[in-house]
């Protein structure tokens, strides 16, 4: 069976044909519609997956933002514009006339990891740091959303109650120091306006100041790293993400873990998938049971 999987995200749309055997082809990419109202994003996904629909089964949604009973709401309304309540799956099904399913992009990412793990791994959390902090908790083997699609929203845990207000509204989340947003708005002096990127390569050259911001975002992730072990007792936690995923980041949050006690430790391993496992999460997930999710 083919599955049209959709990735929906603050500045770009893809969709492309999964095969069960997780062979992506025909991938597709337009831009997030800048007016982010509902037409606009309405008529957006019909051109995306007009050309696709035809060969596929069933359709599979990866988006930014909350997923609940379909529909997509934001955490973060700035990110998401006039689409706090786009019914998504009710639009999906009646543009291709196919059975459809939503979820959280983050959840959808950390399936697909799930699944990328060849040992016998059955609780573990996957965290993407990106432009903001995200992630998805697998949990007996099982990935859990809640009732209200918030379950894995680890970026919206508290990091320094003195910390900068976040884009959901709450001061001091993990998401507004860690994220590549929370490092390039946290820069001063000789790098105020640099973006994450720019403030890790001065970090590489050896410049001070990058070095501590990059540094402070690894702090950060690593204490949320303590935190979700002690919630979830996960035996394994991957990272993703393009700050997750930059050079030496990941040996600076595990040294920051092994300075803490041993029951805090955990297995930590960097995403398999790097653009796709929105897309192949989601299409993992339709083509799987029902009891996959909960
Ligand atoms: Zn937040």
């Amino acid at each position: 069976m083919t599955t049209l999987a959709i990735d929906i995200g603050g500045t770009k749309l893809a969709a492309a044909l999964v095969e069960d055997d997780l062979q992506i082809r025909e991938r597709r990419e337009l831009p997030t519609p800048a007016s982010k109202t509902s037409p606009a994003l309405r008529d957006a996904l019909k051109t995306l997956v007009q050309p696709l629909q035809s060969q596929a089964h069933r359709v599979a949604i990866a988006s930014t933002g909350i997923i609940r009973e379909g529909h997509l709401l934001a955490i973060n309304p700035s990110n998401l514009g006039g689409l706090l309540h786009f019914p998504l799956v009710q639009t999906l099904e009646a543009l291709t006339g196919l059975p459809t399913l939503a979820i959280n992009d983050a959840q959808a990412a950390a399936w697909a990891e799930y699944h990328a793990i060849a040992d016998e791994t059955r609780d573990m959390v996957f965290i993407t740091v990106s432009t903001g902090v995200g992630g998805g908790v697998v949990n007996d083997g099982q990935l859990v959303t809640g009732t209200g699609g918030l379950a894995g929203h680890l970026g919206h845990t508290l990091a320094d109650p003195n910390g900068p207000v976040c884009g959901c509204g709450r001061v001091g989340c993990v998401e507004a120091i860690a994220s590549g947003r929370g490092i390039a708005a946290a820069a001063q002096g000789s790098l105020a306006g640099c973006d994450a990127k720019t403030i890790f390569a001065r970090a590489a050259e050896g410049d001070e100041q990058a070095r501590r911001l990059v540094a402070d975002s690894a702090q950060v992730l690593a204490r949320l790293i303590a935190d979700t072990k002690a919630v979830t007792d996960c035996q394994r936690v991957v990272v993703g993400g393009s700050v997750g995923l930059a050079q030496g980041y990941l040996s600076q949050v595990r040294a920051c873990l092994e300075r803490m006690p041993s029951v805090y430790h955990v297995e930590l391993s960097p995403a398999h998938y790097r653009h796709d496992a929105g897309l192949l999460g989601a299409a993992l997930l339709a083509k799987g049971e029902k009891d996959d999710i909960r």
